[in-house]
């Protein structure tokens, strides 16, 4: 497919002005639901084939987000929609103010492999439901699921509405190389400084969804044998390579122990006693992250864990302790199965080791003090998180999702994600009844009609 050609027949079709109304909308996310619908076990064996991801995790992670993503939108877009009355000061007699919901144009979606449906076809809910014509291109590195969203597509939409471009690096450059009047891109920190660069070339509007290190931290208040569950759940859901998992614990000296206990026994509990051999278990993308996630497996010392196989990808669940911030598992995003536990006396010293690193995507906390979830609130910064529990936040639509400079800028889900992807246009509606003569130099005071 010709790249430029394809960006101007969706300039041309935006331009019909067919996109904008709120039946069209409505009509195409309820279009985008029924292909996911009658693809649902297309979807699962994809995911099977691409990352070893079992039936309840796609159904979970990926089908059933996307379903209360769509539902959500199809119920409160035409309130979305709504231009918004504000308030015009009395200097402005006469006139009256609204914010318009204006969709961008032509946006372009770029997704990454980890939850390589959910987080290709989430924010394309998102541009259906601002107005905008859609250019999505997926991973690369997992084609399954690439070609089956390309064939569910194309077999539901018209390219000149929404059309899938599959490929690689080469391709996602020469895409972002084009006038798009909006970019949405999930990936990594590095990919995304390259994305804002290009953007940068022709002011393209973006929202950036990176990545980076998110810290736990689980004080000697907690709920310990519940915070290593729903941490063991957080982070070894999908093998680790999660944008949000937990990617390293600092949890306070006196318990580190229990904790450490109550850690295994979780992961056994949810993995049993060979994760390799678990048919529910993830595997790894590809061999070169394999290879990166096994280079770690020498830093610090091994508390549980460890094995893996080459063959299949798979990398047991595996806890880490006694590691150093110079090692290289400390320098960028794990991504992967492997969690690396400090330890900590006073919050002050955890609260400056996390402000000295970037701000990270997620943060979570463990703790029963209220006092000490406010201090954690109110002292860091990241994208967004959880008090008591891992992940969760993501799943509540009310909850707009991004991260925070170095993890990302802008977000979405909900109402956000059709905020995303549309622009405030403010307007004033002025009356032509009178004219209040003190704005014009060297006019007395007064009110004229016309
Ligand atoms: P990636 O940045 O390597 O790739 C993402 C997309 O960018 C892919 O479609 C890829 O083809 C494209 N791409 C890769 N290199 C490029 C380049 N040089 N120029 C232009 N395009 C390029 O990321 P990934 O490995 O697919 O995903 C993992 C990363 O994504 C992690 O850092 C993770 O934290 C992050 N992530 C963030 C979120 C979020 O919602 N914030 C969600 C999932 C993953």
């Amino acid at each position: 497919m010709n790249i430029p050609s394809l960006i101007q027949q969706q300039r041309a079709f935006y331009y019909e002005n067919a996109t904008k109304s709120l039946s069209f909308r409505l009509k195409q996310l309820k279009r985008l639901k029924k292909v996911i619908e009658q693809n649902e076990k297309n979807i699962i064996n994809a995911l099977q084939q691409d990352l070893h991801k079992s039936e309840f995790e796609s159904y979970s992670t990926e089908i059933g987000f996307l379903y209360a993503e769509v539902n959500k939108t199809i119920k409160e877009l035409k309130e979305w929609m709504k231009p918004e009355k504000v308030k015009t000061p009395t200097s402005h007699i006469g006139s009256k103010s609204y914010i318009y919901k204006d969709p961008y144009g032509v946006s372009l979606i770029i997704a990454p492999w980890n939850y390589p449906f959910q987080l290709a076809i989430a924010p394309a809910i998102g541009a259906i439901a601002g107005g905008n014509t859609i250019v999505l291109k997926p991973s690369e590195l997992t084609p399954n699921v690439s070609a089956l969203i390309k064939q569910m597509i194309e077999e539901t939409f018209d390219t000149s509405y929404f059309a899938v471009v599959e490929g690689g690096v080469e391709v996602s450059q020469e895409l972002l190389d084009q006038p798009f009047d909006f970019i949405f891109f999930t990936g990594s920190v590095p990919v995304g400084k390259i994305v804002m660069e290009k953007a940068a070339q022709h002011l393209t509007p973006h929202v950036l969804e990176l990545g980076g290190k998110s810290p736990v931290i689980v004080d000697e208040t907690a709920k310990i044998e519940l915070a290593a569950k729903r941490i063991a759940w957080g982070k070894f859901t999908n093998a680790g390579q999660t944008c949000i998992a937990p990617d390293y614990v600092y949890v306070h000296e006196n318990v580190k122990q229990t904790f450490l206990t109550k850690l295994k026994e979780a992961v056994a509990a949810l993995y049993g006693s060979n994760p390799i051999g678990n048919g529910d278990y993830t595997h790894i993308v590809n061999e070169k992250h394999f290879n990166r996630l096994t280079s770690y497996l020498t830093n610090g010392t091994l508390v549980s864990g460890g094995k893996s196989n080459q063959n299949n990808l798979v990398i047991e669940p595996t806890i880490l302790e006694n590691v150093d911030w110079n090692e290289p598992i400390m320098q960028d995003e794990i991504f992967g199965p492997i969690l690396p536990v400090l330890s900590y006396s006073s919050i002050d010293d955890v609260i400056n080791q996390v402000r000295s690193k970037p701000k990270p995507l997620a943060l979570y906390f463990f703790s029963e003090d209220e006092k000490s979830h406010q201090k954690i609130i109110q002292q860091l910064s990241f994208g967004g998180g959880s008090i008591n529990d891992t992940l969760f936040h993501i799943a509540n639509p009310n909850l707009p999702f991004g991260g925070v400079g170095p993890s990302g800028i802008g977000s979405y889900h909900g109402k956000a994600s059709f905020d995303a992807f549309t622009h405030e246009k403010s307007m004033l509606h002025q009356t032509t009844k009178y004219d209040i003569s003190i704005r014009y130099p060297n006019t007395k005071f007064g009110l004229s009609l016309i």
